[in-house]
């Protein structure tokens, strides 16, 4: 069997042991979730970060802080998870959809630009599989259109785009999630990242469920025991939700904060023998996202177009056939948001997105989260086994 629990072996269970011990109340540093929210603020050089309990509540705290209300409308990439388009709805604005780029699989800044309208309020470039979007380019038409951005990096930590940016530090927030298949995981749970103070309070309030005490900085709701135990003390300012993160699962965010370089660079190290294996099997089987120059990668999975049909070969077949030869499996990107049945059926947002429709029934994502050489070879000599049974019918050796 293999080992699931390796990527929480570290201090995990003694932070654990930390809160429980403690009847969850703060040490000398603090509550797990601000010791959480302080090293990884300073990971990322920023002044402000905020848990939550899923990287959907931080989008949809993030597109509160920007005021995104009724009416307005919301840019996301039709290539990406439904959850950036959910986040949309809950505020009561409208998804718009922008079609993907070819060869990166990510938001295509031309297209942001062919879908703003006057009720545009703010943009949501996705980091797919671990890849930037061209932030530069974003910026710019942002700053233009005077609109707010969100950075979602649920699948991307802490690469660096060409411009020498660390991911999610760029727009107005960065946002994470900790779900369990991301780089970082405490079972469900998420981080925003900003520098901007007014934005700061407005997400932690909104999902602190409006708690007037809350700051930037403090997610502490009892500041002076005088006046909460007053009759007279009022406490809630704003309409909110409750999306805390349970300070359990700050303590294994925490403990997994302290090994990220770690994670990142055995996802990187899959990813890159996965873009080998392609690049020397010499054949067009497989196109993989293209990593632009002076971009790095965390290859949260690794993501490739199937271009097997003109030989014959279908997606399910190859697929299959990597499986028998000891390969993990092989996902499929998801649907486009727009052509979710919650979305559709209802009507819900608006955008034509030829490309990002195409490249979805084409795309493979080979898993990444392999925990050592030895596991890394099981996918490798699945991969070429699997090129090399095509041989007869497509070229392969270059
Ligand atoms: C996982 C994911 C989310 C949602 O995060 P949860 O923690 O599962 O709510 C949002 N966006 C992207 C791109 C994701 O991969």
């Amino acid at each position: 069997m293999l080992n699931k629990g390796w990527r929480f072996a570290g201090t995990e269970r003694k932070y654990l042991d930390e809160v429980l011990t403690s009847g969850f109340s703060a040490g000398a540093s603090g509550t797990m979730n601000e010791r959480l929210e302080n090293r990884f603020s300073r990971k990322h050089n920023k002044q402000f970060a905020i848990t939550a309990n899923s990287g959907t509540s931080t989008l949809h705290m993030a597109l509160y802080a920007f005021g995104v209300d009724h009416g307005d409308e919301v840019i996301i990439p039709a290539l990406t998870v439904a959850m950036c388009g959910f986040v949309v709805w809950q505020c009561g604005a409208v998804p718009v959809y922008a079609d993907v780029k070819e060869d990166t699989f990510l938001i295509d800044p031309k297209d942001i630009e062919k879908k703003i309208t006057p009720k545009t309020k703010a943009i949501i470039p996705v980091h797919l599989y671990g890849l930037m979007c061209d932030m530069k380019a974003i910026m710019r038409i942002a700053e233009k259109h005077n609109l707010y951005v969100v950075e979602d990096c649920a699948q991307c930590f802490l690469v660096k785009d060409g411009q020498d940016n660390i991911a999610g530090t760029i727009g107005h927030v960065g946002s994470w999630s900790f779900e369990n298949s991301k780089h970082l995981s405490t079972g469900d749970g998420g981080i925003v990242a900003t520098d901007d103070e007014l934005l700061a309070i407005k997400m932690r309030q909104f999902g602190g469920v409006g708690f007037k005490n809350l700051t930037a900085k403090n997610g502490k709701v009892r500041i002076s025991r005088d006046k909460f135990q007053d009759p007279k003390w009022k406490r809630h300012n704003i309409m909110g939700y409750n999306y805390r993160l349970p300070e359990l699962c700050a303590a294994v965010g925490l403990a997994q904060l302290e090994r990220i370089d770690e994670f990142v660079a055995l996802r990187r190290a899959m990813g890159l023998s996965y873009y080998k294996t392609i690049e020397d099997s010499g054949t067009d089987l497989l196109i993989p996202q293209i990593t632009p120059d002076g971009y790095a990668h965390s290859y949260y999975t690794f993501a490739a177009l199937f271009n097997g049909e003109k030989y014959g070969i279908s997606w399910q077949e190859f697929r299959q056939r990597y499986i028998q030869f000891g390969g993990d499996g092989i996902y499929a990107a998801w649907q486009t948001v727009n052509n979710e049945p919650a979305f559709k059926d209802n009507a819900i947002g608006w955008g034509v997105v030829l490309v990002a429709e195409r490249l979805q029934k084409k795309m493979m994502q080979f898993t990444t989260n392999q925990m050592d050489q030895k596991e890394r070879d099981i996918q490798i000599t699945a991969l070429k086994k699997t090129f090399e049974s095509y041989s007869a019918k497509c070229r392969i050796g270059g």
